[in-house]
């Protein structure tokens, strides 16, 4: 089975091939993503407009470049896969209408993917993660702890009551003075600052429900920041470094105890598995500290690797995989794209197809 994927909900324009074997693994033959970093850096975040038309003007070439890349011409693909939600609504209108475009003058069938299943599926395409399993998603426009049982069966166990984790980064960074995006700007930071000098909160630490927040910890920065003047460089260091401790502290707790809920809840699973997805999985303390607490846990820590964290087509192209492989009906070509689009609502939309 081999399928074309487009990916355009945020701000990154994105097409790839991916085959998928009988044995379950898959083949990536093309995988091109173009950021558009540059276009919205000046506005210190994403314009929704500006994205948009940067979409429409990039996407074309985007997709006869992975055609090229794999060496073949649209009627060699069986099926196209296309982001149809959640994300900025003018990207995934562009995405998903040349998705449909394609379908409609190949005859293939249409499978309109939600983007955070692309995220939540990765590790079974990159390190053939058996089901049930946990995915942890920070991202710019996302922190959420899903159980992933199947395909189209996820439940939500946490989310951000505010600000997602990478939203964090990149506030933080902002009104510190440092560039966009701010989680790379910060983790370099912090590198050479004193992680105990300032106490930042660790929200939500010590309660039972699996949720984040991360608005306060954005305050207590100013107010740390605002607190000194002038502001040295060693300073901002030391607000980084405290910044990522206390980050670090608060996803130990939390993650810990969904660890722990998943053990409850699945008993005899002999390996399981904490799977990462998101931007914000590239920090390296992030990292270290969910690596750690899975050997802690005896659960397995699987990181796909960067380029398949962030925002990307090979991703969307492997969930439509899935379902092609599980013989799940593609879309309809009236498929509207949706800005909201819960994952867990993925598991109702296929109880109504009668699966
Ligand atoms: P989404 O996928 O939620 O729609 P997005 O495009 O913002 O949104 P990604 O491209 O996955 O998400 O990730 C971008 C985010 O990751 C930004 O907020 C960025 O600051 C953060 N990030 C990137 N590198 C790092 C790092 N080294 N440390 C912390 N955060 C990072
Ligand atoms: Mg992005
Ligand atoms: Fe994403």
């Amino acid at each position: 089975l081999r399928i074309l994927g487009i990916e355009t909900s945020c701000d990154e324009t994105a097409a790839a091939v991916v085959i998928r074997l009988p044995d379950g693994s898959a083949v990536t033959e093309a995988d091109v993503v173009l950021s558009q970093l540059d276009e919205h850096s000046a506005y210190g975040g994403v314009v929704p407009e500006i994205a948009a038309r940067a979409h429409v003007d990039a996407l074309d070439t985007l997709i006869e470049e992975a055609l090229t890349r794999a060496g073949i011409s649209l009627s060699e693909v069986d099926a196209i896969a296309a982001t149809s939600g959640p994300g900025l609504i003018g990207g995934l209108l562009v995405g998903l209408m040349t998705g449909k475009a394609i379908a409609r003058a190949t005859g293939k069938p249409l499978y309109a993917v939600n983007h955070l299943e692309g995220h939540a599926l990765t590790a079974r395409l990159t390190d053939g993660v058996a089901f049930p399993y946990l995915m942890l998603l920070v991202s710019g426009g996302h922190t959420q702890l899903v159980l992933v049982k199947g395909v189209g069966e996820y439940e939500r166990w946490g989310t951000t009551i505010d600000d997602a984790l990478g939203e964090a980064f990149d506030k933080t960074a902002k009104l510190l003075g440092l560039p966009y995006p701010g989680g790379p700007a910060v983790e370099r930071a912090a590198a050479t600052g004193n992680p105990k000098r300032f106490a930042f909160p660790r929200p939500l630490v010590g309660e039972a429900r699996l949720d984040f927040s991360f608005s306060g910890l954005k305050t207590a920065v100013r107010q740390a920041a605002e607190g000194i003047a002038p502001v040295t460089d060693q300073d901002i260091a030391d607000i980084c470094a405290s910044f990522q401790h206390a980050i670090s502290r608060t996803l130990k707790d939390r993650i810990g105890r969904g660890l722990q809920r998943f053990k409850e809840t699945y008993p005899d699973v002999a390996e399981p598995a904490l799977v990462v997805a998101g931007g914000v999985a590239a920090n390296k303390e992030v990292r270290q500290t969910l690596d750690t607490l899975c050997a802690e846990h005896r659960f397995r820590f699987v990181a796909p690797p960067h380029h398949l964290c962030t925002d990307n087509a090979v991703m969307i192209a492997w969930a439509g995989l899935e379902r092609m492989a599980l013989g799940m009906p593609s879309d309809d070509l009236a498929v509207a794209p949706r800005s909201r689009w819960p994952l867990d609502q993925d598991a109702k939309a296929l109880l109504a197809y009668g699966k």
